[in-house]
């Protein structure tokens, strides 16, 4: 069995000589156990700020996969059954039953089981808790969402227009704007070429944002705030624009927007809701299945490419959630 880990921690941006991929020797499992091969294994941006925080130099690298039972001693998890499993950037891993989730009942044939990591996984989920739960959207709202041609993005502006709300999305590549465009996301631009963000906010939606689905964090959080509407909801899921900084970047400061504007901001971590991710998950689903929802993924091929896989996404290189095909 073969494992990547942190051979140091990371300073500033990722690079390859972080990572070690090392051997691991697994046991046999046993009563209640099962022997779990990786199918698909996800690369997401928490893992960096998570790295610093949550894990020692030597650590495999935490993350989520698809896996496929290959040995069981656990009767809800015959051979061949496929699971998710946070046992990390491992290639197999013997565990309890008990620590697995099993795929939804019922996935269609022709659903690809990645989804599990993206449209109809935690990915899928923290789009609807953060516009549901956080936001509280209703119909008729204008919407403004950053990393738009990404994993959660891509999500957060589908479930949006599903909802009846204007939808203005912001990504990097010209590529992705034509993407979000494909989605039905009703206005796009490229934050790294427009010429003043603040204009290009103000041009997307002339009367402002009602709802704020907050990637990026630092600089464009800024520029956002004077955009928003007279009790507008900002819902802060990440702040990717700022994993790899080495010194803090001065600002974004509480903007007396926020108080005149009577706005709300709430942090939130898509965990709280777990209790109704079954649920969450079949509507997912079901969005899916009648055409409503489209998921795009960019697929690595390979184990051995894990963190290269990792770096691209974190420097931009995917359309939709990134994965790892082994
Ligand atoms: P994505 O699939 O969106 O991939 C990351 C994307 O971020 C890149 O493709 C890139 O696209 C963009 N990006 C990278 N650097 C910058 C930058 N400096 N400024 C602006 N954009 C940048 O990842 P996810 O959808 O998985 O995650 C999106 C966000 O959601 C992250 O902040 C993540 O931490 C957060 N998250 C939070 C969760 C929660 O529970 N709160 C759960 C899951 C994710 P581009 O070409 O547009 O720059």
């Amino acid at each position: 069995s073969l494992a990547w880990t942190l051979r140091q921690h990371f300073q500033g941006f990722p690079k390859p000589s972080d990572f070690q991929l090392k051997k691991e020797t697994l046991p046999e499992p046993e009563d209640g156990e099962v022997l779990l091969e990786a199918v698909f294994l996800s690369v997401d941006p928490y893992m960096r700020p998570y790295s610093r925080n949550m894990m020692k130099e030597g650590d495999v690298m935490i993350g989520e996969q698809v896996a496929k039972v290959i040995k069981s001693r656990h009767p809800s998890f015959p051979v061949g059954c496929h699971v998710t499993s946070k046992c990390g950037w491992r290639s197999h891993w013997v565990c309890a039953g008990a620590e697995l989730i099993p795929v939804l009942p019922d996935w269609p044939q022709d659903v690809s089981l990645s989804l599990a990591l993206g449209a109809i996984g935690m990915p899928g989920l923290t789009a609807l808790y953060g516009l549901e739960e956080v936001c509280g959207i209703k119909e008729g709202e204008t919407l403004l969402v950053n990393a738009a041609a990404g994993a959660v993005g891509s999500i957060v502006g589908q479930i949006g227009k599903i909802k009846g709300c204007t939808v203005v999305g912001c990504a990097g590549t010209d590529a992705k704007l034509a993407y979000l465009k494909e989605l039905g996301f009703d206005r796009a631009f490229n934050y790294k070429t427009v010429t003043s963000l603040e204009d290009a906010l103000k041009e997307a939606a002339p009367n402002g944002y009602d709802c704020y689905f907050e990637n990026v964090g630092g600089h464009f959080s800024s520029a956002v705030m004077p955009q928003m509407r007279e009790f507008g909801r900002i819902a802060v899921c990440g702040s990717i624009s700022m994993y790899n900084d080495t010194t803090p970047q001065t600002g974004p400061y509480v903007h007396s927007h926020m108080v005149f504007k009577q706005l709300k901001m709430e942090g939130f971590l898509c965990g709280r809701w777990k209790h109704k991710n079954q649920e969450s998950l079949r509507r997912l689903m079901s969005w899916l299945t009648e055409g409503k929802l489209k998921s795009c993924e960019h697929v690595t091929s390979g184990f051995d490419n894990m963190p290269a896989a990792f770096i691209g996404m974190l420097k931009g290189d995917n359309i939709g959630k990134a994965v790892v095909k082994v």
